[in-house]
C-alpha cells in the first residue's frame, strides 16, 4: 500500500513537472505577413543599399534570420505577397485586413507582425489602422538596407517588432510601427527620408516609445487619436479610387479634369502650404464638389495642419497619401459630403 502511494506521488511529481516545462516552453503566438519590400530586399554586393531587388526572400528565410524570435514568440510567416511597396494595390490592402482580423479573433494569437516596404509603408500602416478592431498589438516593420547589406537593419527590426507584438503594454495603442529602435503611431507616422534608417517620424505628434535592445519601452499609456474612425471592410471586394495631385506654381488644371476622366472618385491635392491652389484649380475644385465629387486640400509641406479655407475640404493633421487612404473608405462607406468633412476634423 505504501509503494503505491509513494508511486501515485511520483507520477503526480512527474506530470507536474511535465506541465511546468511546457507550460514554460509555450511563448505567445504571433504571425508574421509578409508583403516584400526591402527587409526581404537582396542584391549583388554588401555594400549596395539601393539599386537591390526588393521583395524577393521569402517569410521563411526572414524568420530563420533572426533565431531569437523563437525565444519570445511562438512564431509561425504568411507570405501574402511579394512587392515592392509601390505596387502594394486595394486588393492587397483588403486582403490583408481581413485576414489579420480574423487572426486576432483566435485565442493562440497574441499579435501579428507585417513585413513592408518603407515607400509606402505608412499608408498600409493606415490603412490597418482604421480597419482594424482588436486591443491586440498589430505591428508593421520594414527596413532600410537589404538583408545582404553590412549593417542590415531588417533583422533587429524584426526581432523588435515581434517583441512589440508578444508586450502586454503595446494593446489598445492602434497599429504600431516599430523601425529603426522606435515605436510610432500608424495614425501620425510618415516617412522622412529617402535612404537613411533614421527615417520614419512624425514631426508634431512623436513617438509612442523606444527599444532598448529588444525591449519595447513606452512614454505613455495607451490613447487613442483625436477623431479616430473605424471602418468595417469585411464585405468589400474592392475600394473606390482617389488621386492624388501635386500642387506647384502655375500648376495644370487638365491634370485634375484627367484625373476625374479616368474614374476618380475623389481628389486629394498635396497643395503649397495651408493646402493652398491656383486660381484656376480653385475654379475647378468649387465645380467638382458641386458635383459631389471630394476635394482634400492637404500639404506638400511635410507636416502641420490645413486649416478651413475657401474651396474643397482641408485635411486636418493627415498628410496627403494618408489622406488618401482616409478618403477612399469613406466613399467606400458611401459617406456623404458632410460627413467626409467630419472624417477630416471639420
Ligand atoms: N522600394 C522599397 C519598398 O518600399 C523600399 C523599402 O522597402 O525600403 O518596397
Amino acid at each position: 500500500m505504501r509503494r503505491a502511494v509513494v508511486s501515485w506521488l511520483f507520477a503526480v511529481v512527474f506530470l507536474c513537472n511535465a506541465f511546468v516545462a511546457q507550460a514554460a516552453d509555450k511563448h505567445p503566438g504571433v504571425t508574421i505577413y509578409a508583403t516584400g519590400g526591402t527587409i526581404a530586399g537582396s542584391a549583388e554586393s554588401s555594400t549596395d543599399t539601393t539599386t537591390y531587388q526588393s521583395g524577393v526572400l521569402g517569410v521563411d528565410v526572414l524568420i530563420k534570420a533572426v533565431p531569437q524570435l523563437k525565444d519570445i514568440a511562438d512564431v509561425s510567416g504568411v507570405q501574402v505577397a511579394k512587392l515592392n511597396s509601390p505596387d502594394v494595390s486595394q486588393a492587397v490592402l483588403l486582403k490583408l485586413s481581413k485576414e489579420i482580423g480574423k487572426k486576432l479573433a483566435e485565442k493562440g494569437t497574441h499579435g501579428v507582425v507585417v513585413t513592408h516596404g518603407t515607400d509606402t509603408l505608412e499608408e498600409t500602416a493606415f490603412f490597418l489602422d482604421l480597419t482594424i478592431k482588436s486591443k491586440k498589438p498589430v505591428v508593421i516593420v520594414g527596413a532600410m538596407r537589404p538583408a545582404t547589406a553590412i549593417s542590415a537593419d531588417g533583422p533587429m527590426n524584426l526581432l523588435q517588432a515581434v517583441s512589440a507584438a508578444v508586450d502586454r503594454n503595446a494593446e489598445d495603442r492602434g497599429v504600431l510601427v516599430v523601425m529603426n529602435d522606435r515605436i510610432g503611431s500608424a495614425f501620425y507616422i510618415t516617412k522622412t527620408n529617402a535612404t537613411t534608417p533614421d527615417t520614419f517620424k512624425a514631426a508634431e505628434q512623436g513617438f509612442l516609445g523606444t527599444f532598448v535592445g529588444d525591449k519595447a519601452k513606452f512614454y505613455y499609456e495607451p490613447a487613442k487619436p483625436v477623431n479616430k474612425p473605424h471602418f468595417d471592410v469585411s464585405k468589400l471586394d474592392s475600394l473606390p479610387k482617389v488621386v492624388i495631385l501635386y500642387s506647384y506654381q502655375d500648376e495644370d488644371v487638365a491634370l485634375l479634369d484627367a484625373a476625374v476622366a479616368n474614374g476618380a472618385k475623389g481628389i486629394v491635392f498635396a497643395g503649397t502650404g495651408n493646402g493652398s491652389l491656383s486660381k484656376g484649380m480653385e475654379d475647378k475644385v468649387v465645380e467638382l464638389m458641386g458635383r459631389g465629387i471630394p476635394v482634400i486640400r492637404s500639404t506638400r509641406t511635410g507636416s502641420g495642419w490645413v486649416s478651413d479655407i475657401d474651396t474643397g475640404i482641408p485635411s486636418g493633421c493627415f498628410n496627403a497619401q494618408k489622406s488618401r487612404i482616409l478618403l477612399t473608405l469613406a466613399l467606400a462607406e458611401g459617406a456623404n459630403m458632410d460627413k467626409i468633412k467630419r472624417y477630416f476634423g471639420m
